[in-house]
């Protein structure tokens, strides 16, 4: 859920009875808002019938709506012979922008799109996470962030919200990435730092896991998009995943749940990048791909100017000419990644298994190997049903299901986009919206 970092907070009784007429006025924008994307153009009359508003606070809503450039008039309706020719209006996807960033082990990336899904912005830029410490890479992402609004401004669009994906323990509910042993973070308060790197900006800046981020991404977009049981997993340097259960993701107690890469598998096995041995991800992660395929550091594979999605492409060049140990290396990683997958099946019974990062590009090299591994140790026959798939987002999955997150939070409150009217309240005082 995105947090409003500069929402004004209430105090007296009366500033709570405004807070109610404002939550009233949010939820009628954003029940307008909603009937309109899901219906199509409207007439001002029908959303009142078929919302159950009435006339004036539809009329009221929509000239909020329009002012901040959500919805516009799109030409007449004549109905019948007689009465005046009713305005239709329609949601005006264009006019606003949210943006995903990622950051991960030797990447920053930044990823825009308007309300309609149109891509406004999409890069990605080699960054050593790690050794640069927290502070140069959220200033590493700052910058990435501020290319990604120039981009929306240059659409003539409104920034929504910004989230940030990370591959670690992230506090949802107060911006703060609790523990991500691959950058060495511990305790890092992202939304603040970005939200003063950025100007203090209006709309909501959020953090959340890369792989919940990616699961969301998946389930609403995604080639398996609304199937209601699935497992995500990333394939980059460390391995998570996103549980999605009943059609909702699982979190948690305090959010802590997905971290499948840190299930122990073989005890005393290879050094994780969270001190302990033989987590799943020292089998399966990147790093274990490459010292299996590539374990002299000369090898070109391994030169450091290089992104993940060049090393793998690399490697998939060299298993296409047949190159024995290449395809051994993506053989043992099929078979790990099925052993671990097995565990994630006994327990969630999911319908899927979305492959995502350097697993999917890998896909035809892993899979078959991968689904034997995980027929022979689930429980269920024949795996309870379950498939493996390979995602169609790769290594956008997280900065799209930031982008969704942020879309989703100006779906919820409209009133965080366009112009302040009037009736809004500035920081510091209480919010009194007109009902
Ligand atoms: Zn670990």
């Amino acid at each position: 859920m995105a947090r409003v970092v500069n929402r004004p907070r209430q105090s007296s009784g009366r500033s709570l009875e405004r807070a109610d007429q404002a939550t009233v006025r949010r939820n009628n924008l954003a029940l307008v808002v909603r009937h309109l994307r899901e219906h199509g153009p409207r007439s001002r009359a029908a959303i009142a019938v078929e919302t159950g508003l009435n006339k004036a606070t539809v009329s009221s809503l929509v000239g909020e709506l329009v002012e901040r450039r959500l919805v516009r008039e799109v030409g007449t309706l004549h109905q019948g012979a007689v009465g005046r020719p009713a305005q239709m209006l329609e949601l005006d996807g264009a006019t606003v922008g949210a943006v995903g960033l990622e950051v991960n082990v030797d990447y920053v990336a930044a990823f825009a799109t308007d309300l309609a899904g149109r891509v406004l912005h999409d890069r990605r830029i080699p960054f050593g996470a790690m050794e640069r410490g927290p502070a140069e890479t959220l200033e590493a992402l700052a910058e990435a962030c501020r290319e990604a609004l120039v981009s929306i401004a240059a659409a003539d669009a409104d920034p929504a919200g910004v989230t940030v994906a990370v591959p670690g323990l992230v506090d949802v509910e107060h911006g703060m990435v609790t523990l991500a042993p691959n950058l060495q973070w511990y305790g890092v308060a992202v939304v603040d730092h970005l939200w003063s790197r950025l100007g203090r900006p209006k709309y909501p800046i959020a953090v959340d896991n890369d792989a919940n981020l990616s699961a969301l991404a998946e389930y609403s977009i995604g080639a398996d998009a609304g199937t209601s049981d699935m497992v995500y997993l990333t394939g980059e340097v460390g391995v998570g995943g996103g549980v999605i259960v009943g059609g909702r993701l699982l979190r948690g107690a305090d959010g802590f749940s997905g971290e499948v890469g840190h299930i122990t598998l073989e005890p005393g096995g290879a050094r994780c990048g969270c001190g302990r041995r033989g987590c799943w991800e020292t089998m399966v992660g990147l790093a274990a791909l490459l010292r299996k395929a590539a374990p002299n550091p000369d090898d070109p594979v391994n030169h450091p100017g290089l992104d993940p999605e060049e090393r793998v492409q690399e490697l998939l060049n060299r298993a296409e000419r047949g190159h024995q140990r290449t395809l051994d290396a993506f053989d043992e990683i099929g078979r790990a990644l099925g052993y671990g997958a097995s565990i994630l099946v006994n327990l969630f019974n999911p319908r899927v298994i979305v492959l995502g990062g350097y697993f999917a590009r890998a896909g035809v090299h892993i899979v078959d190997a991968a689904m034997a591994e995980l027929r022979t140790r689930t429980l269920a026959p024949d795996a309870g049903g379950c498939r493996i798939s390979l995602s169609e987002l790769g290594f956008t999955a997280a900065v799209r299901g930031g982008v969704l997150t942020a879309i989703d939070a100006v779906l919820a409150n409209p009133a965080i986009v366009g112009p302040a009217p009037q009736q809004e309240a500035g920081p510091g005082r209480s919010p009194l919206m007109l009902a």
